[in-house]
């Protein structure tokens, strides 16, 4: 199959060419004068988009779904132009996470279609209790190399980054064992110091979960979480840039400080995430959701979390946030693939690479999906 675009994606800029695509590869790059299957015109083929955290959406989340559930999320975010991303499970009790392990082994080994499940991302229950967020302190725990272990054994190799609370007692042996296991640390829900997370990230701290979100705020005489996301350019930061859950200034400081190569676009979804205007129930919450997708609880209008797909948060990325093309389609695929150490065939679209390609108006709406060459939409 060959399609074309006046404006194709290649590392830094985009340019006019067609796209040879064999055996769900990038094949070659050809002129665009060349006959194609598909002619997009003058709409953006980018690299598709990675979202490596998030809970759910379609109506399922990683926690409460079955395996049919985890089938529904994955082939409709696809119309976000999201062609992978790692199912993000949250702090629930034992048996509950291990389930839900399970229903995600399970869908791998059975087969799919949709956007790739890359594995598992474990935001729980290794975190703190200061800034507990949505999570439900009951089932918060200290790191606990056991705990940990009873779930990857049932993960077979899929659980890929887990996240920790670095000032909790045991969590740099906690972060040794992960990295031994090449399982990438994260912190998350964290009251950690500046120099705890510099610490940690000696130890093989890789990534700041949901940037400024649910951590210690940079303070002048106590920079905190946030001022060592900023400042460490060894560590990955996630962003939540929706404008919602993280305002537009501070997502433009965050851009600027991590610039164009580590910085990672997150939807952070929820079951709601991509469901229609109405009333749903939304982890024991009577929640709305409204014109705009924001979602809140019927009665008190408590801001619960948004419907917004990848590509919308892309789109705040460069219309409101104003950040370069680079930095945010970077944000969006590429920097992911790196942390995830699969750069070498996700996140560009060049020869060689897995054809997992978003096409997209100038709007970021979705024209096309590809999940390594097959169309989804
Ligand atoms: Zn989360």
């Amino acid at each position: 199959m060959i399609i074309k675009s006046k404006r194709v994606w290649g590392e830094s800029t985009f340019s006019p060419a067609a796209l040879l695509i064999e055996n769900s590869k990038v094949a070659k790059w050809l002129p665009y004068d060349s006959k194609a299957d598909v002619d997009y015109n003058n709409h953006m083929i980018i690299p598709g988009l990675i979202d490596i955290h998030t809970h759910g959406g379609f109506g399922c989340d990683a926690i409460d779904t079955d395996e049919q559930g985890i089938k529904t999320w994955v082939k409709g975010v696809t119309k976000f132009g999201t062609t992978s991303l790692l199912v993000t499970t949250f702090s629930c009790s034992h048996q509950t996470q291990i389930k839900s392990i399970e229903n995600v082994v399970n869908v791998v080994n059975d087969g799919y279609s949709g956007a790739e499940i890359l594995g598992i991302y474990l935001e729980g229950p290794f975190l703190g209790t200061e800034y507990v967020g949505g999570m439900d302190i009951k089932y918060i725990i200290n790191p606990d190399i056991d705990e940990y272990n009873s779930y990857h054994k049932v993960a077979d190799g899929l659980i890929k980054i887990c996240a920790v609370a670095p000032e909790k007692p045991g969590a740099a042996e906690f972060i040794d064992h992960l990295v031994k296991l090449n399982v990438i640390p994260t912190a998350a829900h964290t009251a950690a110091t500046f120099e705890q997370i510099n610490e940690a990230n000696k130890h093989g701290l890789l990534n700041m979960t949901h940037t400024y979100n649910c951590m210690s705020p940079l303070k002048h005489r106590d920079p905190g979480c946030v001022g060592a996301a900023m400042l460490n350019d060894n560590l990955y930061a996630e962003l939540i840039c929706d404008n919602s859950m993280v305002s537009v200034p501070a997502c433009k400081i965050l851009a600027k400080m991590k610039g164009k190569e580590k910085l990672i676009l997150v939807t952070d979804s929820l079951a709601l995430q991509g469901m229609p205007p109405g009333i749903f129930d939304c982890g024991g919450f009577c929640a709305e959701v409204t014109q705009d997708g924001s979602v809140k609880e019927v009665g008190t209008g408590m801001y619960l979390g948004s419907t917004l797909g990848l590509n919308n948060i892309l789109r705040i990325a460069v219309q409101l946030c104003e950040m370069d093309l680079e930095t945010a389609i970077n944000a969006s695929s590429y920097n992911a693939a790196r942390l995830l150490n699969i750069a070498d065939k996700k996140g560009r679209i060049l020869p060689g690479y897995d054809a997992d390609i978003a096409v997209f108006d100038d709007d970021f709406n979705t024209i096309q999906t590809y999940c390594k060459g097959v169309s989804q939409l």
